[in-house]
Formats: structure tokens, sequence, C-alpha cells
């Protein structure tokens, strides 16, 4: 096998510099690797057909003696939710099928000029609305781990990517744990960023005041390396902050090389550490918190009593937003028409949307329409837009209490497909965990805390303060170490499984 797939990015990066290999090698290398397996995991719509050629122009820049960017020549997955000039952008539906935008997403243009090669787009349930990728218009991506169980969603093709090394790293978007709950699930790190820190302009929209672009990779300086690349003001988008970012890098490596915890206060948030989560997944977080604590970590309990009606607040919230987001969907000025001979344009609005949205879209349209409805506004969507208001107000107090806040990243491991899809409170209940942050704009972050049941991985999610996406970066690389030495042999096994084409054993994995 190629030994290129199976380094992190910022490996990759250093050997680029050091002229050890080329990007183009390094591109080719996924390219084939993708050729080769994605048939079994579908973590790919589109792979892009010039990538090795892109690639080999930043090798010649780089033979020119040009002063390229630290990740010049890294290739990147990007989730489909973003559109890329020139390349597909579906978003997971059939409404967009086809579509080649015009423009490429501010998160885009960055990580070109940033001299990073596009692999392609990557699966995901459509528009962004799921949490196992079952609901992508175009199939399912199937989990490196065990190909029979889901990879978590919406961004289900980018952790299954960077899990399968059919990319070292990708972007995702997390509106409610898109990003966390897949890495929780296919043992990578992800990461959502406080809202307002990286541009939105470009992401097809699901819910404006939730949506946030980030990081999914196998370490966590990966994740802060192209968070660097992406993160910081831009004009284009109303809510992107105007602030000063410290290099999220930095603090990774700062982190990473301390193993020490000592003087950090560490809220385990009581209410995420209910009967909602599965044994397994509560097993391994115990023996989180024990490295945590060990490695001088001051460990509390915070409650957050709001978090109760998190997923209540989500489900009117999000459907309210996307109901009115995806009105643009009109069949006049985007993809997919259905013509009706003679008809009123009403009548092929109506055919067209019936058509290219699937099941869970149109739910969530129905269910948004009604909480907007006069007479029904205040007592839905008012309703939640005030839990929205406590959930805040309790990250406020359990922040003055902790620096970080702690919890299992998703309540369970990979479900098996079709074991939720038919049900959506189930699988809205998967979300439990994760979008406190998005209705509060709180950065958080899942890295891999070990395997479950059947040797399948769990995710542990910190979460810090608006603003301080830092403090992921830097607890979050000193408890991956420390959390490595629990599992970082199972995971070198799997990765060897995978890159030699095997699959990897399910039952009685050591951990
Ligand atoms: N599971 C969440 C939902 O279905 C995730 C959405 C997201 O983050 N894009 O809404």
């Amino acid at each position: 096998m190629n030994q290129l797939i199976s380094l992190s990015a910022a490996e990759l990066a250093e050997r680029l510099r050091a002229g050890d290999v080329s990007s183009e090698e390094a591109t080719r290398a996924h390219i084939d690797r993708i050729a080769a397996v994605d048939e079994r995991y579908g973590a790919y719509l589109h792979v892009n057909a010039s990538a090795t050629e892109q690639a080999r122009a930043i090798d010649e820049r780089r033979a020119a003696g040009e002063q390229l960017h630290d990740l010049a020549g890294v290739p990147v997955a990007i989730k489909d939710v973003l559109t890329t000039k020139g390349m597909p952008s579906t978003s997971g539906s059939k409404m967009l099928e086809g579509w080649v935008p015009p423009y490429d997403a501010t998160v885009v243009a960055r990580l070109k000029a940033a001299g990073m090669v596009a692999l392609g787009k990557t699966n995901m349930d459509e528009f962004a609305m799921g949490s196992s990728t079952e609901y992508s218009a175009f199939g399912p991506t199937r989990n490196p781990w065990d190909v029979d169980r889901v990879p978590g969603g919406s961004g289900g093709g980018s952790a299954a990517a960077v899990a399968a090394l059919e990319a070292p790293i990708a972007l995702g978007s997390d509106t409610g744990g898109s990003i966390r709950q897949p890495a929780a699930v296919t043992g990578t790190v992800g990461v959502k960023p406080t809202y307002g820190g990286v541009s939105r302009y470009g992401a097809i929209a699901l819910a404006s005041s939730l949506d946030q672009i980030g990081p999914v990779s196998r370490t966590v300086l990966d994740s802060a390396l192209l968070h660097d690349v992406i993160g910081g003001h831009d004009p284009r988008d109303a809510t992107s902050l105007e602030r000063e970012w410290p290099s999220f890098a930095a603090a990774a490596k700062r982190g990473g090389a301390s193993g020490d915890l000592s003087g950090v206060r560490f809220g385990i948030v009581k209410e995420l550490d209910s009967e909602g989560i599965a044994s397994d997944v509560q097993a391994r977080f115990r023996e989180a918190v024990a490295a945590i604590e060990a490695a001088g970590g001051e460990v509390i309990k915070v409650t957050a009593p709001s978090f109760t009606y998190a997923v209540a607040a989500y489900y009117l919230i999000l459907p309210s937003e996307a109901s009115s987001n995806l009105a643009r969907f009109d069949s006049v000025r985007y993809g997919l028409r259905v013509e009706e001979p003679g008809q009123t344009v009403e009548r092929v609005m109506a055919a067209t949307r019936g058509a290219g949205f699937g099941p869970e879209v149109k739910r969530r349209i129905i269910l948004g329409t009604y909480a907007l409805s006069a007479g029904y506004y205040d007592a839905y969507y008012g309703s939640a837009q005030k839990v929205r208001t406590l959930i805040q107000r309790d990250l406020e107090r359990a922040f003055s209490e902790a620096d970080v806040l702690i919890s299992p990243a998703a309540p369970t491991t990979a479900f098996k497909f079709g074991e939720k899809v038919d049900d959506p409170l189930a699988m809205y209940a998967s979300d439990l965990t994760t979008i406190a942050a998005n209705l509060a704009g709180t950065p958080g972050m899942s890295i891999p805390m070990g395997l479950g049941d059947g040797g399948l991985p769990t995710g542990l999610q910190l979460m810090a303060p608006m603003f301080e996406d830092e403090r992921l970066y830097r607890y979050g690389a000193t408890i991956e170490a420390l959390l490595n030495q629990n599992w970082g042999g199972a995971l070198a096994l799997q990765n060897a499984a995978l890159a030699e084409d095997r699959q990897p054993a399910q039952e009685g994995t050591d951990r």
C-alpha cells in the first residue's frame, strides 16, 4: 500500500516542504485510494478529475522557489454542502443534481489560496438534515469500521473519507452536530467553531443561525491547521466576526507537547451524562475522565437544566429556518425543474419540490412552516427561542465554574442501516449531546475516546466558551495524547487493515 495515505496532513505538509514527496504523488495516492475503495464506502459524490494536475501546478510553484503556505500541496475533501466553482455541488439532493456553481464558497477559496488540492465532494444527508447519511439522495455512505453501520451524519462522507484514508483532512458543516457526531462514530476528530468564526458564504444554508463550517481530520493538530486556513473575517458573510484569532495550530502544538492539565477545570455536564447515553459510551467516558484527572485536570460537575429541552427547541428552530431557506428552490433559479405543460407557475413549483425533495426534507419544511404560521408562532417558535436563551445562560454559568465542558460526543456508537431511518424521533435523539453548542453559538470538538462494544469508536466532546476555540485545540491535543495510550493500538490495527484493504476485525478488538 502507499504509505502516503496514512500520513496526517501535518506530516504530509512537512514532507512536501522538505521536498521528500511531491503534491502530485500525494494527491495521486489519494485519488488511487478513492478509486480502489470508495465503491465500498461511498464517501465521495464527485471526484475532482483535475486534482493531480492542480497538484503538479503547486509542485511547479514550489520548485520555482515561491514561498507557499504551510499546507500547500496537501489534498483535502469537501462536503457537498459547499459551493465549488466548476465542481458539482448538490447538498445531497436531487434538487441540485448536476448543478455546477459559478463561484467558490469562501472556505473553498481559502483552501485554494493556500495551495491545498481539492480531492472531491463528500456525501451527506440531503441538505444536511440527518444523523446517518442515509437521507442522501445518492445512496448511503458506509462506516469504515463496519460497513453494515452508518458513518453518522449529516457529514458522514467527510468523516468516512478521513477514517478510510481516502483523504487526510476534510471540511464539514455543523448545524446540530454534523461534524462532531460523524467524527465520534468514525474515530476521527471534528470541530464546530464559534458561530461567526468561519465564513458561511457559499455554504448551502440549512439553518442560518446555527450553521458553521469546520474541519474533520485524524488528529487534533490537523483540524487546527485547517481551521487556521478557513477561519477569520469575511465581509461576504454578515454574521462573520471581526476579530483576530490566535493560531490554533500553535495552541494544539503547545497542548500536545505538555501532557499536563494541571490547573484546568473540566466540567462534566450532568444532563449529558444521563440514561440517554449507552453504557459502553459511558464506560469510555469514565476512563477519559480518569485520564484527565491523572494528568492533573480538576474535574467538577456542572448542571445545565435547560439542556433537557435542547432537542425539542432545536427541532422547532431548525425546521423554521430551513423552511425559509429552502424556499429558494423554486424551479426557476437552480437545479431541478419538473415541467407541467399548460400549468401555472405554482403547479410547476409544487411538482418540482414534490419530486426534488426527499421525505425528511419535506417533513422539516412542513414542520417549520407550521411552527412559523400565524397563531402558532409564539407557542412554538417563540418558546423555542426562549429555551435557546436559557441554554445560553446555563452555559455562561457553567463556564464561570469550568474552563471546558466535557461529555460524550454522541450517545451511542455507529448504529446499523435502517435502525432509525423510519423513526424520526429516534434519529433526532442522536443529537442530544451536540446541539446545545449550536443553539448557544459556542465551539465544540469531538476527539476519539476509545472503542465501545463490537470494537466501534466513541467520541469525547469538549465545549468551550464563545471565542475560546483555542482551548479546544490546546486541551484537546493533550487529551488526545492521553487517550491514545488507551486505544492507539486498536487504531493502528484498524488503519493497517484498511490500508491493506482487509475488513478490520470487529468483535473482540483489543482496546
Ligand atoms: N442531526 C442533525 C439534524 O438532523 C444535524 C444537522 C447538521 O448539523 N447539519 O438536524
